[in-house]
C-alpha cells in the first residue's frame, strides 16, 4: 500500500535521506528506530508529502505522489501523529474531531458528531468531549489527536514518536490505543523507540542511520539477533 522507491531529500548540505527503498503492505506493522538525525521524520514527512524530495518515487495506494491532485488525494488516505498534539488550542474537543470531517471529508454536523463521539469512545475519553485541550493530560490529548486523525478514515497512520513527550504513566494508554489499532488490521509505520509495543505490535522493525535504512527485519529476528553492528550498538541503547 505504501511504496517508496530510492528516495533522496536534501536540506542544503545535509542529506537526510540517501537512497530509502521500502514497501508496506495492506495492515503491516511498520516500526522504524534510530539516532537522532537519521531520518525517520523526514521519511515519515515524505510519506504524505509534508516534505518535498529531490529523486526517487513514492506511491500510495496506488497513487504515484507526482501532481498536486495526487498529493491531495494521498493525504486525505494518510492520518499523521506528531509528537506535539497539534490540537487547536481554541476548539473543543469534540469540535477538534469535527472540524475536518466537515471542512474535508464534506459530513454533515450530526454524522461529524456522531463518529467524532464513537471515536472518543474508542480512546477512552468519552467525558472529555466538552473540554480544551489545555484542561487535558497530555496522553489525553495524544488520544484527542489519534481520534482526530481516525474520524478522516485514514487506510493507513503515521506516528512520529507519538509518546515522547509523554510522561511514564501516560505512554501506557497512548501506546494501548496504538496496540487496538494495529488488531484491527490498520496499516502503520511508527517511529518510535518503545521496544515493548514494537515487540507487541510490530511485523517488521526497520534501523535507520545516516539516511539509509541499515537493517529490516521481524521484529524477533532483530532483537534476538541484529544483524549489523550499527543496530546492535543502538539495541543496546534503547533495550
Ligand atoms: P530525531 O530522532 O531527533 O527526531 P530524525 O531521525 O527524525 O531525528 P530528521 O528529523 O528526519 O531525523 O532529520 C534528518 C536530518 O535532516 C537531520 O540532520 C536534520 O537536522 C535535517 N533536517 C530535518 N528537517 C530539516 C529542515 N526542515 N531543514 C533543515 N534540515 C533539516
Ligand atoms: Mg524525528
Amino acid at each position: 500500500i505504501i511504496e517508496i522507491e530510492n528516495v533522496h531529500k536534501r536540506f542544503g548540505r545535509v542529506h537526510a535521506l540517501r537512497g530509502v527503498s521500502l514497501t508496506v503492505e495492506k495492515g503491516e506493522v511498520v516500526v522504524i528506530i534510530g539516532p537522532s538525525g537519521s531520518g525517520k521524520s523526514t521519511l515519515l514527512r515524505c510519506i504524505n508529502r509534508l516534505e518535498e524530495y529531490n529523486s526517487g518515487s513514492i506511491s500510495v495506494d496506488g497513487i504515484p505522489l507526482d501532481s498536486t491532485e495526487n498529493i491531495n488525494a494521498v493525504r486525505q488516505e494518510v492520518g499523521m501523529v506528531f509528537q506535539q498534539f497539534n490540537l487547536f488550542s481554541h476548539l473543543s474537543v469534540l469540535d477538534n474531531l469535527v472540524l475536518a470531517q466537515c471542512q474535508v471529508r464534506k459530513r454533515c454536523k450530526e454524522e461529524a458528531v456522531k463518529i467524532a463521539r464513537e471515536l472518543l469512545q474508542k480512546v477512552g475519553i468519552p467525558e472529555k468531549e466538552k473540554a480544551f485541550p489545555g484542561q487535558l493530560s497530555g496522553g489525553q490529548q495524544q488520544r484527542v489527536a489519534i481520534a482526530r486523525a481516525l474520524a478522516m478514515n485514514p487506510k493507513i497512520m503515521l506516528f512520529d514518536e507519538p509518546t515522547s513527550a509523554l510522561d511514564p504513566e501516560m505512554i501506557k494508554e497512548v501506546l494501548d490505543v496504538m496496540t487496538g489499532l494495529a488488531a484491527e488490521g490498520m496499516t502503520m509505520v511508527v517511529v518510535s523507540h518503545e521496544m515493548g509495543f514494537a515487540r507487541a505490535a510490530a511485523d517488521r522493525m526497520i534501523f535507520m542511520d545516516e539516511g539509509r535504512i541499515v537493517e529490516m527485519a521481524s521484529p524477533h529476528d532483530f532483537f534476538t539477533n541484529p544483524k549489523e553492528e550499527r543496530s546492535r550498538a543502538f539495541l543496546s541503547k534503547v533495550l
